[in-house]
């Protein structure tokens, strides 16, 4: 299995040039990709020249530890020169003259980028079938959705079309894909990554992170992408630190004594699959084995978390994609007769159907007379699920439960149904709107082999110990190792 790590060591080694395990990925996108529809860019140029660069740093000494491993970005975020999207036609010709933070993070690493991954059109769905180009497919089963927003991303590392990828999460979008394909993806706490330049969706729930193979992947990734930046406001302040510093295994069986682990009540009550409670329990069963202790939680105003998030994020949407107007950039419709017609036809045209609904659901919510019932009442029920995690964790470390209440379902089978697509989301959701950490791992799989994933939930800037627990149970277990059929990795070098 390749990861992050393991690539890592081989070009330490010399054992494989950036350019070589470039050239191996960009084949495997060549053949897999026109299935799997996991990227919408790829520019094999622009990626060797950043291998060979990546290259010439080693050769002077110069190359740190990621220098030249390669990373596959979600077209949420800026990238210099390359087309970003966001999934949208309204983006669909706008290349960008500015990197993210994220960006410029990963190129001050040395990681070259492999292309930008398929998503839901602006970050909006579960599915990633709201996407202008077309849905992706999920290398478990392609008949199957990968989940969304993030679902290039997901399905890129899952088909081994990349070893890692960028993720944002506004209600579970790294989490849900991560689960429905089998990887590990984390959501760090609100502010710890940059947000400059990378697309808005909702701003107060925004955030970037990892989507790999491994906790100790997604914990090198996040040393990269974390770090203040002052082009962010929201960015916080803090001391840089090593998300790798709790993952060095204790000596001796139990290198879980002492953790704590809160099991919410309210998660195991109702509305998981059958499959998915037997595979939690069991992961609850192992982590125990290694030395945890559980404690029963309770978030009595999760059960509000969608309805609330469904208020907030199309409110801050509809403010933040008032800046599509056909003027400055992006899509501008062909022929019209006046400035408002302009504006009217390039957003009816530019926006697809999902884009289209939040935009009004937010102005509806945040007119004159509904404000009061609506945003306002939506921000205090957003403070009353902040605070009960805030209790929970008074006498716990983590939280777990299920990341997904179901396995991937089938391409088309909740399209027309936008609350069951928002059902998607009913645990992770609730993370967001209190700005916490949390993360997605691999913990088994349902009677028709489809991968089934596990959320941890930390408090805040708790993301080394969550990362720490998840790799102890990956040092455990071998679910993060299963691989579909089809993402035999024959031509990378390995
Ligand atoms: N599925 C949720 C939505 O459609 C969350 C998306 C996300 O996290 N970007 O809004």
């Amino acid at each position: 299995m390749n990861t992050i790590q393991s690539l890592s060591q081989l070009l330490a080694a010399g054992q494989a040039s950036s350019v070589e395990l470039c050239q191996d990925y960009l084949a495997r996108i060549q053949t897999r990709n026109p299935e799997l529809n996991a990227f919408i860019t790829v520019d094999p140029e622009r990626t060797l020249a950043e291998a060979r660069a990546a290259d010439a740093r080693r050769a002077a000494g110069q190359a740190g530890m990621l220098t030249g491993v390669p990373i596959a970005h979600k077209d949420i975020f800026c990238a210099e020169g390359w087309l970003t999207t966001c999934g949208s036609k309204m983006l669909s010709n706008f290349v960008s003259p500015y990197d993210a933070h994220v960006i410029e993070q990963f190129k001050a690493a040395g990681m070259p980028c492999l292309g930008k991954t398929n998503m839901d059109e602006f970050a909006m769905g579960s599915s990633n079938e709201t996407s202008f180009y077309g849905p992706v497919k999920n290398p478990w089963d392609t008949s199957r959705v990968p989940g969304g927003s993030s679902g290039g991303s997901a399905a890129c590392v899952a088909g081994g079309l990349a070893p890692a990828a960028t993720g944002t999460d506004t209600g579970g979008s790294i989490r849900q894909p991560a689960a429905l394909t089998g990887i590990t993806g984390l959501k760090p706490t609100y502010g710890v990554v940059s947000r400059y330049g990378m697309i808005a969706f909702a701003s107060s729930l925004d955030q970037g992170g990892p989507m790999a193979r491994t906790a100790e992947d997604c914990a090198l990734l996040l040393n990269v992408m974390a770090g203040f930046d002052p082009r962010d406001s929201t960015s916080l302040e803090r001391a840089k630190e090593d998300y790798t510093r709790e993952l060095t295994p204790t000596p001796g069986a139990r290198p879980l004594a002492g953790l704590k682990i809160g099991l919410p009540r309210e998660f195991f009550a109702e509305g998981m699959s059958a499959d998915t409670a037997r595979a939690v329990e069991d992961a609850i069963a192992q982590l125990k084995g290694l030395g945890a202790e559980t404690v029963e939680v309770g978030l009595p105003n999760s059960r509000l978390s969608v309805a609330a998030y469904y208020v907030l994020a199309p409110a801050e949407a509809s403010s933040n994609l008032s800046r599509f107007d056909g003027v400055r950039y992006g899509y501008r419709t062909p022929e019209y007769e006046d400035l408002t017609d302009m504006y009217e036809k390039t957003r009816a045209e530019g926006f697809g159907a999902e884009v289209k609904r939040r935009i009004m659901i937010g102005t509806y919510v945040l007119s004159h007379g509904y404000y009061d019932a609506y945003y306002i009442q939506a921000q205090r029920l957003r403070r009353l699920i902040a605070d009960d995690f805030t209790e929970a964790f008074k006498s716990c470390d983590v939280i777990l439960g299920p990341t997904a209440p179901s396995t991937a379902f089938k391409l088309g089978e909740k399209a027309d149904d936008p609350v069951q697509m928002y059902l998607s989301d009913i645990y992770t959701i609730a993370v967001n709107l209190a700005g916490l950490p949390g993360m997605s791992l691999p913990c088994g799989f349902d009677g028709q082999g489809l991968p089934i994933g596990m959320q941890l939930i930390g408090n805040y800037f708790s993301e080394a110990k969550m990362l720490g627990v998840a790799h102890q149970y990956q040092l455990a277990t071998d679910w993060h190792q299963h691989r579909p059929a089809l993402s035999e990795e024959k031509g990378v070098r390995s």
